[in-house]
């Protein structure tokens, strides 16, 4: 039998992060932070912080569940749902509200106010509530910039059946095969969503000397036929190699992330990630000073 054989050899995986321990974000978010650059450093670069709430069930509940108002620069947050629904207000006036398979894409740069809370109708009905946010840095030159939403919905995602029924995949940034995600980004990423249903191993073509990550929420993915990430895991792969050789367990879910590192300084506070401390310093000052504004209800 011939076999195709690979140009540059498989993505060796580096590390397999974990964090068993949960902590709450506000009283809506049951949080593991699977990595954060802050035990990290520049490794995962471009992204800074993963946090992976739930799967939990909430009873039905008239109440408000989330976490009030708090600011953000530096960054983008990429909030993306897979059950249930999160609503947010912030200090430009704006809102929105996205359920499962939508993303928002929110480049808060400059800086802004907002709340993320389950929305109405999620909390009246109850269910289970399931949903990642990921922080993406941005380059010291765009770190200013205004702040803008990119509110993505599922219909407005492209995806495809993976060839031999291994799948498909949602392309949410950047590109795979002929498919081009509508995120529109500052540096060079991609962010697949993937749906593995295990028929048996295959090579996912990934870009060679980037940053790639591969983030199991449901099931299992062994990798290069020896470690196995597993639910709430993140592999960590080295940059050399143009695939990753994947065998699932039935209908794993899994987040790949790929980019471009960004070859600067990380200095980070809380909700702020700048390049130094006298800009947290100022970050910090100028929300403080209310020069961030609020959310008005
Ligand atoms: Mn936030």
């Amino acid at each position: 039998m011939l076999e195709m054989k690979p140009k540059t050899p498989a993505k060796k995986l580096h590390r397999i992060q974990r964090n068993t321990v949960s902590h709450w974000v506000g009283n809506g978010f049951p949080v593991r932070t699977l990595f954060s650059y802050s035990s990290l450093g520049s490794t995962i670069s471009p992204f800074l912080l993963f946090d992976y709430a739930g799967p939990k069930e909430f009873p039905p509940t008239e109440k408000r569940l989330g976490v009030g108002e708090h600011p953000h620069r530096g960054f983008e947050t990429v909030t993306i749902v897979y059950s249930g629904e999160v609503e947010h207000r912030d200090s430009s006036g704006g809102g929105g509200k996205i359920g499962p398979g939508d993303v928002q894409w929110m480049t808060a740069a400059s800086g802004l106010v907002h709340d993320e809370f389950h929305s109405q109708n999620f909390a009246r009905h109850g269910g289970i509530f399931e949903v990642v946010q990921l922080w993406v840095n941005l380059p010291a030159k765009d770190k200013m910039s205004p702040p803008r939403y990119q509110n993505i919905l599922n219909d407005q995602i492209p995806f495809m059946i993976l060839p031999n029924g291994q799948g498909s995949i949602r392309v949410i940034a950047g590109k795979y095969d002929d498919l081009i995600g509508p995120a529109m980004t500052f540096t060079p990423i991609h962010v697949w969503d993937l749906l593995l249903k295990n028929k048996k191993p295959f090579n996912l073509v990934v870009p060679d000397d980037r940053t790639a990550l591969l983030a199991v929420l449901k099931g299992s993915v062994q990798i290069n036929s020896s470690n196995t990430i597993r639910a709430a895991e993140v592999g960590v792969f080295d940059g050399t190699g143009d695939h990753i050789s994947i065998e699932s367990s039935k209908n794993a879910t899994a987040l790949l992330l790929c980019g471009e590192p960004i070859n600067e300084p990380i200095a980070g506070s809380g909700p702020f990630v700048m390049n130094t401390q006298s800009e947290i310093n100022q970050a910090i000052a100028d929300y403080q000073s209310d020069k961030m504004g609020h959310v008005t209800s």
